[in-house]
């Protein structure tokens, strides 16, 4: 028998009863134990506790459901089934997790720690609109006819691709799923998921609703496990035809190599980032101050695009920092249950341990420490959000990946200075620019190694916009007609009208 989460809750919120639902492998459209009868536990970030157990696979289940894919996508999904029909199922699927939002979201709250108001909002409907988009989008990407002479008569036609893998990360576990799902499966494929370890309990309990929502057996799978064991078997089994990741740059550098010592499937990799956000003397200063404030703590820093640097020009910059602080004082780091909590904790102990790490090493290389700078309680994993200014460009702090509440400030002198520096680094995921100079605005946009690049604001996200990474920020796209475009091959037919050789 797989394993089951069974709880009991109460919230203050007002809800109460009790949340059941498999916690096996999902293959075929059912749950089922792994092979191994291995499993992994999931702990609550917000309190160290066990909440659940899942089943952990491995290469043996992986093969099982690519075989169950396989066999969905030929007799029963793909193009058998219209574009038409599989936007309805996707418009469905969008219209059952509204239905749930609430025990979807409480789900969401207790395995990754997010507030719970944000969560419901933001987070699980955000996910059903963004699947709504994708459900618009079925079967609209059309080919062509190619004009060349009047003995051949020559067009292009899209094709899904067949089996397709996606890995996700901890930080947004359902909204990074959509992101990979819906678009995959309006284009026609069939789809093996491998969730986050840590976080794979809101994936699970939309099992269900994949079934409910009328998909065929085998068209969704979702393999729970660890990234050594499930994520590699996905990124090197034969059958499947793409792999869309989400996570670290050393994870993503596994993908490809797996990828191409296999069958050279195509990959799609959404990694790491250190954002830099440039504020210059001209700007709405308490706007800018609100944006990159949230633009680095939200989700308690656990962002991919967070804006981590805040580079701040000369004239403004000792009011920049003391209305920063100020604002930032006025956040409260805490229970993710409670309406006045603005960030919840780290994910789990491992990242609390990273996040805290790198504030030491902030410290040693002589960062001054502004605010913050410590574990809040020992119950949890939760950290103040902490803010380091005089950072050098060359400080680790300045150029890694940290992930959680820790931003560095510096001040810049004009637009050349700060150019090379926002783009300094090996990333080249997000940046922002602030100023109310548009001519500016546009030029600096325009400069900056960044696949996104917000003026005026940060974190903003829109269904229909690519979103992907310049140099070890990744490679590919998700979101937009880029991203559903990546799903298929694309066919190139030429019909001879009569030409004899
Ligand atoms: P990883 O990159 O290791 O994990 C992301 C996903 O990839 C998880 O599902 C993981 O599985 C899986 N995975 C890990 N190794 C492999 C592999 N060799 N082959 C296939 N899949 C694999 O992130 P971590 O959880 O280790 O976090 C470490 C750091 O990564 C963070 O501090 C942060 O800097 C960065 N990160 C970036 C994210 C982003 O959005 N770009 C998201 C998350 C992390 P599993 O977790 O089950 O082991």
């Amino acid at each position: 028998m797989p394993p089951t989460f069974d709880f009991d809750f109460k919230f203050q919120q007002g809800f109460q009863g009790r949340y059941t639902f498999p916690t096996g492998l999902f293959i075929n459209g059912e749950f089922v134990d792994s092979v191994d009868k291995e499993t992994i536990d999931v702990v609550n970030p917000a309190t160290g506790a066990v909440i659940a157990t899942v089943s952990a696979g491995n290469e043996k289940d992986v093969d099982i459901a690519v075989q169950a894919a396989t066999k969905a996508y030929k007799s029963s999904w793909g193009l058998k089934v219209s574009g038409l029909e599989r936007g309805k199922l996707l418009f469905k699927l969008a219209d059952l997790i509204e239905r749930d939002v609430e025990e979807i979201s409480c789900i969401e709250v207790l395995n990754v720690g997010k507030p719970y108001l944000a969560t419901r909002h933001r987070e699980t409907i955000g996910a059903s609109n963004y699947i709504r988009y994708f459900a618009g989008l079925a079967g609209k990407l059309h080919g062509k006819t190619v004009e060349i002479d009047e003995s051949i008569m020559a067009y292009t036609r899209y094709e899904p691709l067949g089996v397709v893998g996606a890995i996700i990360p901890w930080n947004f576990p359902l909204f990074l799923l959509v992101w990979k799902l819906a678009p995959a499966l309006a284009a026609g494929n069939a789809i093996i998921i491998k969730p986050s370890e840590i976080t794979p309990l809101t994936t699970l309990r939309l099992c269900k609703l994949f079934n409910e929502a009328g998909f065929p057996p085998g068209v969704v799978n979702v393999i729970t496990g660890t990234g050594q064991a499930a994520g590699a078997a996905i990124t090197k089994h034969m059958g499947i035809a793409k792999v869309s990741f989400t996570g670290s740059t050393a994870a993503g550098r596994h993908v490809m190599s797996s990828a191409s010592s296999s069958n050279l499937k195509s990959v799609s990799l959404e990694l790491g980032g250190k954002s830099p956000s440039l504020v210059f003397d001209d700007a709405d200063l308490e706007q800018a101050v609100r944006w990159t404030a949230a633009g680095i703590f939200t989700n308690a820093g656990q962002m991919c695009y967070g804006g981590s640097r805040i580079y701040v020009q000369e004239g403004i910059y000792d009011k920049f920092l003391e209305s920063f602080l100020a604002f930032v004082q006025k956040s409260k780091v805490g229970d993710p249950w409670d309406s006045s909590t603005t960030y919840g904790p780290q994910v789990s102990q491992a990242q609390m341990d990273r996040v805290l790490d790198y504030i030491d090493i902030g410290k040693k290389e002589g960062a001054v420490l502004a605010r913050g700078g410590f574990r809040v309680g020992d119950l949890g994993y939760y950290i103040e959000p902490t803010v380091f200014t005089e950072v050098k460009q060359d400080m680790r702090i300045m150029k890694e990946e940290i992930f959680g509440p820790v931003v560095a400030l510096a001040k810049f002198k004009n637009e050349e200075d700060v150019l090379e520096m926002a783009n300094g680094t090996m990333y080249g995921l997000a940046a922002a620019v602030f100023t109310k100079d548009v001519t500016r605005a546009i030029k600096m946009s325009n400069e900056l190694e960044a696949g996104t690049v917000w003026v005026n604001m940060t974190l903003r996200l829109q269904p229909s916009m690519p979103f992907g990474g310049y140099k070890e920020s990744g490679i590919g796209h998700d979101l937009g007609e880029e991203a559903l475009r990546s799903y298929y091959n694309l066919k190139s037919v030429h019909i001879n009208l009569g030409g004899r050789l």
